[in-house]
């Protein structure tokens, strides 16, 4: 029997925790936990994920400050924003959405960004201590699919995941945090020879490429659990790289696109919003 995985279940256990929380810190009469999410131009993936974030964080009990600014800003400018942002006490979290416009640096933004505000773990200080020790800040698209894993499969001790993808924001974190998990872990990407065959490895398969319905049964192992993160916009649709009906075949459980890990990630993302919250000042 295959089944989908019900991530919306998932994401409104993780609400209720939070929300608790939230209610504790507005009982107290302390500053909300405030997100400050960057914007340069118009990508329209980006301003979706802006407003969704602002929708989950609301609905939450925190707050969010929009910051739409120019394609046209200059690096410095974006730079100086950002530093303000750094300085400013009330802002417990910054996010830029990336991709950024080609004249500007997303390595040297990412740097600029306080690693103590970083919500989204893009600063190499949090990418360094996520991979040295459990106390980096880890993205929030990872951390929803560990967060899936575990509502699935309860103990991930031992078990063995492929990965498709190997990105600074997605594939890579993720390494880093089933490997806290002590998963056994196999990473594939663009050059990888017979990716069918490594697929069919993996009781876990997490496929991150943004191939529009790419994994069907033959990368698929009997019984595996897949999570589908890509997101791919396809004969006017947003689908994911599996073919859903065709992985079902096989698959014991897998997550749908939409209505699957993206469902998760913004309510992840107050979870982190409040552990840098809480730990302000330290
Ligand atoms: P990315 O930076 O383009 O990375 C894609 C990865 O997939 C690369 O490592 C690439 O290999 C690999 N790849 C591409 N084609 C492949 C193929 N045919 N066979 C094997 N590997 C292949 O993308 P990303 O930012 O990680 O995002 C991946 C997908 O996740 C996108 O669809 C994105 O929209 C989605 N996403 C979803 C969420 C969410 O919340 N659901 C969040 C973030 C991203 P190389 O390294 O060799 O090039």
């Amino acid at each position: 029997m295959s089944e989908i995985i019900n991530v919306s279940a998932i994401a409104k256990i993780e609400k209720a925790k939070i929300k608790e929380r939230m209610e504790s810190i507005v009982k107290s009469g302390k500053i909300l936990p405030t997100l400050a999410t960057v914007l340069v131009g118009e990508d329209p993936g980006s301003v979706y994920y802006m407003d969704m974030q602002k929708k989950t964080l609301e609905t939450l009990g925190g707050t969010m400050l929009k910051m739409t600014l120019s394609s046209n800003i200059s690096e410095e400018d974006l730079l100086s924003t950002i530093n303000e942002l750094n300085a400013d006490d009330d802002i417990h979290g910054i996010m830029v959405l990336f991709p950024l416009p080609k004249h500007i640096n997303q390595d040297k933004i990412a740097m600029a960004i306080s690693s103590h505000k970083d919500v989204d773990g893009v600063n190499p200080i949090n990418i360094g201590l996520l991979a040295s020790t459990s106390k980096g800040i880890a993205p929030c698209t990872p951390s929803s699919v560990v967060e899936i894993l575990k509502a699935a499969l309860g103990e991930l001790k031992g078990i063995h995941a492929v990965i498709v993808g190997r990105s600074n924001i997605v594939g890579k974190p993720l390494i880093q945090l089933l490997l806290r998990e002590h998963m056994t872990i196999t990473v594939c990407h663009s050059r990888t020879r017979d990716l069918k065959a490594v697929a069919r490895t993996g009781d876990v398969l997490i496929s991150a490429m943004g191939r529009p319905l790419m994994i069907d049964r033959e990368y698929v192992k009997e019984g595996a659990v897949v999570i589908d993160v890509g997101t791919s916009e396809y004969e006017g649709k947003i689908v994911g790289d599996c073919n859903l009906e065709s992985v079902l075949e096989k698959a014991s459980l897998a997550t749908k696109v939409p209505g699957g890990v993206g469902t998760l990630t913004t309510t992840i993302l107050m979870r982190t919003l409040l552990e840098l919250y809480d730990k302000r000042g330290e």
